[in-house]
């Protein structure tokens, strides 16, 4: 059979390895993997959300509340928006998906960095939309400014702290640059990690309200999948001006997400000190990975997220080193196919961390 032939161009997204495939292809017992793949919050998530969504089961048979009142209005309050000016989505991915879909298309390349969230291509795929990508590893305003005059990009994409290598911008920066950019270009600012970045280092921090108000034309992605230790209910946000919401609400599916994690992210929104706690523990953990590159001489970037990247130099190899580590029960991210001799780990709780020093130091 034929199919479109935008999916020509399409690689499969590739996610973190479930423990359950290694339990069944290397025969390791479930309790003996440690797995350090997908950024998720190693702690859990707040314990009011778990009280809280299991006294609601029963609503199951019945569909969600489709205006999503109660979860945008929190939203809004927290964020100091209305609720008018935000998406949700199943996952800040999907807000990705409508964003593309809403103004990306054929004549016009999608501009992102050269290492980056792999969902702004893929999706970009599907419009047929081309892609450009800057040279450099860690975002370069600079490179993407020349870019964005020379290729007159539909969307950029802009992800701070980024995904795979955790650096990020200072705010400053980011202002200077939206101030360059025309209004019909849409600039993606994808802040799955802000939570992290924010407490490290205020200049990290994204005042939303104020950067949606002073520019029409910028999307700010959340989502509470990482920071707020809700992977598996798939929730996440877009915040824009009315302009943007109104157009990705056009390409919205109804019940988009389930009543259970409306209730989930509602609940988690208001146990601030869970996630305080999660960004802290995280840091203090981080640390003993700086520890542990710098006596192995292996070099990492400076992380503002809960993983951490390592670089490694040959003849030490990525992918060598993650297969290794898979068939200890050990998952970590190979970043080969994202052109870089790197692994990202994402950081555990303390005895996680522990036992991927003593495996990692074995294969070095
Ligand atoms: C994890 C992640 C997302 C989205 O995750 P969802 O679970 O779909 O909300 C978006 N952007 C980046 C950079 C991420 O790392």
């Amino acid at each position: 059979m034929q199919f479109n032939s935008v999916l020509d161009s399409i690689k499969t997204y590739e996610a973190g390895k479930p423990i359950e495939l290694v339990v069944r292809e290397y025969g390791i017992k479930p309790d003996e993997i440690v797995k350090l793949a997908s950024n998720e919050n190693p702690y859990g998530c707040s314990l009011h959300v778990k009280d809280s969504v299991s006294s609601i089961v029963s609503k199951m048979s019945l569909y969600p509340d489709d205006s999503m009142y109660i979860l945008k209005e929190s939203l809004a309050d927290s964020f100091g928006v209305n609720s008018s000016n935000i998406v949700i989505g199943a996952g800040s991915d999907q807000i990705i998906e409508f964003a593309i879909h809403a103004k990306a298309d054929k004549n016009r390349p999608v501009l992102m960095n050269s290492v980056t969230f792999a969902m702004y291509e893929i999706y970009a795929h599907h419009v047929g939309a081309p892609i450009v990508r800057t040279s450099s590893r860690e975002h370069d305003l600079e490179q993407f400014y020349t870019l964005y005059t020379e290729h007159n990009p539909s969307i950029i994409f802009i992800c701070t702290p980024n995904n795979p290598t955790g650096d990020a911008l200072d705010i400053d920066k980011i202002v200077e640059f939206l101030h360059k950019i025309d209004s019909d270009t849409l600039v993606v600012i994808d802040g799955a990690y802000m939570e992290y970045a924010a407490k490290k280092d205020s200049k990290k921090a994204i005042n939303v309200k104020e950067v949606i108000e002073n520019f029409e034309n910028v999307l700010y992605l959340g989502t509470f999948s990482k920071a707020y230790g809700l992977g598996g209910m798939r929730v996440g946000y877009g915040i824009g001006s009315e302009n943007i919401i109104n157009a990705l609400y056009k390409l919205r599916p109804p019940f988009n997400i389930t009543t259970l994690s409306l209730q989930a992210a509602t609940v988690a929104l208001e146990d601030r000190a869970f996630v305080d706690e999660s960004v802290a523990k995280n840091f203090e953990q981080m640390s003993r990975y700086e520890e542990f590159a710098n006596k192995n001489s292996i070099e990492f970037i400076e992380s503002y997220t809960n993983f951490v990247t390592l670089c490694f130099k040959a003849p030490q190899n990525s992918s060598n080193i993650s297969q290794e580590l898979l068939k200890q029960g050990m998952i970590v991210r190979d970043l080969h196919g994202y052109g870089l001799n790197a692994i990202r780990v994402t950081v555990g709780k303390e005895q996680e961390n522990s036992r991927f020093f003593e495996l990692c130091e074995k294969l070095l």
